[in-house]
């Protein structure tokens, strides 16, 4: 169930040479750093791996927004 969440905002496809194609990736938290966090993607073919990305904690905190509420977004303040 938790990879289902971790699906909705990463990407979803990248080329192995191993298949030898796009294919589906599932995306594996590698390494906690106090700045970042980096991920391995691996192919769901082969398992092996077949990218990997650095998320650093300004990027998180933007994604979190985006994905839950856009309360940095100037334009889309609201009072009440
Ligand atoms: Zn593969």
């Amino acid at each position: 169930m938790n990879q289902q969440q971790f699906e909705s905002f990463t990407a979803s496809s990248l080329y192995c040479e191993k298949c030898k194609a796009a294919m589906p990736v599932r995306e594996r938290l590698l390494l906690v750093l106090p700045d970042r966090e980096i991920f391995d993607y691996l192919c769901t073919g082969c398992g092996s791996s077949v990218g990997r990305r650095e998320v650093t904690a300004g990027d998180k905190m933007m994604a979190q927004a985006a994905a839950t509420q856009p309360h940095r977004a100037p334009v889309s303040v609201r009072r009440r």
